[in-house]
């Protein structure tokens, strides 16, 4: 019977001194799983130091190591992007070159696919060597994620996950350019289930994503995934107008049919006061509106399919 083949999507920015430390530990791990082939994808994402180097004497000593390389750095989502695009295995792992990703969870991540899972994340419990901005970023990114994202994401969740090869295909049919993949993954669905770990720091070099890189990939995240911040300007307007009206209304009677009778003596300024709130309100509905048609652009240009099959039987 012909073996079933894992493809492993690793992207390397600036990975030199680890590529071979992950390829040994990649070694290790098939030591154990010699039921399985493997097809490793390394997608070097406009590296400026010897990691090219590195991967590609391993292609010359191993048929199972696979090269892709980017032009330029395009960013961790489009090298993932790209390796799954270009893998051909019956089941997809993607894992992060520093192994922050322990490789020895690997044979459960395929034990949960045969077992049935569609899609295997690998859930984060402690992240060792992360300062205490990046776990406060990190915390604050799920948390503002599960409040207004469409599509569930656990605290934790990272892009080390298997993912079925009727998935991967899903996936290569989603064409949005501001991408986040795991966002992209949980939105397809499919039979899910997690596996925990702790990340150790990562082996060599330093985090190739500034607090900056990623305050700009959790926003494009926010909005990619939902559509609230756009219709908040709406709510809000409505909320301004709806209470600013009663007071104002309530004020006009007081004030002006029964002569000031509860002797509230409201000024003429609080009056004005009043009535430029109320218009503010307005103006927010109006925003609100618009992001409306704004938000119907922002569905139809991402481009994503209208749904997505697991099976077709019988056609
Ligand atoms: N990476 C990449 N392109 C980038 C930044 C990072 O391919 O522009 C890769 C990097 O080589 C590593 C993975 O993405 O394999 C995760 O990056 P890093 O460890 O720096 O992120 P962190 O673990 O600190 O979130
Ligand atoms: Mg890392």
């Amino acid at each position: 019977m012909k073996k079933k083949l894992i493809s492993i999507v690793i992207p390397v920015y600036n990975e030199a001194e680890n590529v071979l430390p992950l390829y040994g530990a990649l070694r290790d791990v098939w030591s154990q799983l010699s039921d399985y082939d493997y097809e490793l994808i390394f997608v070097n994402d406009g590296s400026n130091d010897t990691s090219g180097k590195a991967v590609q004497s391993l292609v010359l000593a191993d048929k199972g190591v696979k090269y892709i390389e980017f032009s330029r750095n395009f960013g961790k989502e489009m090298a993932t992007t790209a390796g799954i695009e270009a893998s051909t295995g019956d089941a997809v792992i993607m894992l992060d070159a520093d192994l922050q990703h322990p490789p020895q969870l690997i044979p459960e991540l395929i034990v949960r696919w045969e077992r049935g899972a569609e899609v295997v994340v690998g859930l984060r419990t402690r992240n060792h060597g992360e300062g205490l901005t990046k776990r406060g970023g990190s915390w604050l990114f799920y948390h503002i994620m599960a409040a207004i994202s469409e599509t569930d994401m656990l605290a934790g969740e990272t892009d080390f996950r298997l993912i079925d090869r009727t998935v991967a295909t899903a996936f290569n049919n989603l064409s949005e350019q501001k991408r986040m993949t795991r966002s992209l993954i949980n939105w397809l669905g499919f039979k899910k289930e997690y596996v925990t770990f702790e990340a150790p720091a990562r082996l060599h070099g330093e985090t190739k994503y500034s607090t900056n890189k990623l305050t700009r990939l959790a926003l494009y995240s926010f909005i990619s995934n939902s559509l609230l911040p756009l219709r908040m300007a709406g709510y809000l307007g409505m909320t301004v107008t709806f209470f600013s009206g009663i007071v104002g209304i309530t004020v006009f009677f007081e004030r002006y049919v029964f002569n000031d009778a509860l002797h509230w003596h409201v000024s003429g300024s609080a009056q004005l006061a009043i009535i430029d709130v109320f218009l503010i309100g307005i103006v927010l509905m109006a925003l609100g509106i618009v992001a409306l048609y704004i938000e119907n652009i922002h569905t139809e240009t991402s481009g994503r399919p209208l749904y997505v099959v697991r099976k077709r039987e019988n056609f």
